[in-house]
């Protein structure tokens, strides 16, 4: 089955069952969600019982609770380390976070490896080191570094700045990468030979650390260094190059996740592009008729 998915709500009452919900009235296979809000780190209690309607509702539909992931929230920074008390802060809210995905039982989450903000790379990729290190001690989360875009001093830009972190964590049982195909455009790299960039992978690190790709257009050039996200087949990248990474044998097992934007920043386009990907057939009109079908 088609490992497909969106990125979807979780609210602090329905939390991991809504979040499914969601997903199924998308029509899709898999999902991903924060917490709590992206942008703070304001968290309630995880519902036990939730957690297990929702994986017994996935049950039902002959799908794989064990492929579901939760995105960490962007403000933790690993990297900067200049102001000890936020350094301090960005592991120990992780740590939190880990051990909420334990009781949400998700065992994958997707983080943005952080920026040095002056530091320079090198001190900016020890500090996500050391960070690492400390929060993944005991952990039985395995943490997925996402590839970026490059915007100011991000960090995790190359797949090389990403085996660099990873030869440099002990707990390689607990770490692994996520790519997005936005990130990827904008960073340099040609996403429409796909198979490239797998095999730099599976050279360099493994492809076995791959645990997520993020399926986004971009509405900028390649190696724009911008990291603004388009609707699928309608940005730079185009519909036959994201299809064929959808669709590559290699990333079977892994969740494909759409993080594109909503319509009119107002209504999720999930629904209507995992049906135009099922019928492997470009809308143009996409946005017209998602607006014609919500209006
Ligand atoms: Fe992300
Ligand atoms: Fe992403
Ligand atoms: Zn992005």
């Amino acid at each position: 089955m088609l490992l497909l998915g969106c990125h979807v709500n979780f609210n602090k009452d329905s939390q991991v069952l809504g979040s499914l919900e969601q997903a199924l009235s998308y029509g899709a296979t898999t999902f991903m969600f924060y917490t709590g809000a992206p942008q703070n780190t304001v968290r309630g209690k995880i519902k036990l019982d939730k957690v297990e309607e929702a994986k017994a509702l996935m049950k039902d539909y002959s799908l794989d609770y064990s492929k579901v992931v939760v995105h960490a929230p962007y403000i933790i920074n690993l990297a900067n380390s200049k102001d000890q008390e936020k350094y301090q802060f960005s592991i120990d809210f992780l740590k939190q976070e880990l051990k909420r995905c334990e009781e949400l039982e998700v065992f994958q989450i997707v983080l943005h490896p952080g920026s040095h903000i002056g530091l320079g790379r090198d001190v900016g990729i020890q500090n996500i080191i050391n960070a690492l290190n400390e929060v993944l001690q005991d952990s039985k989360v395995t943490i997925l570094l996402e590839t970026m875009a490059g915007k100011g001093t991000e960090l995790g830009v190359s797949i090389d700045d990403i085996k660099e972190i990873i030869d440099g964590v002990h707990h390689k049982k607990h770490i692994g990468i996520c790519l997005d195909t936005c990130h990827l455009n904008d960073a340099g790299y040609d996403v429409s030979h796909f198979d490239e960039i797998l095999d730099e992978i599976d050279e360099k690190i493994g492809l076995s650390f791959l645990g997520c790709v993020h399926i986004n257009d971009s509405k900028n050039p390649r190696e724009s260094h911008k990291d603004r996200h388009e609707n699928f087949g309608l940005g730079t990248i185009g519909f036959h190059s994201l299809l064929d990474i959808v669709y590559n044998k290699r990333l079977d097992d892994v969740p494909k996740i759409l993080e594109t934007p909503y319509v009119d920043r107002e209504f999720p386009p999930y629904r209507y592009e995992i049906e135009m990907i099922k019928k492997r057939e470009f809308d143009e009109n996409l946005i017209e008729n998602i607006k014609k079908q919500v209006l």
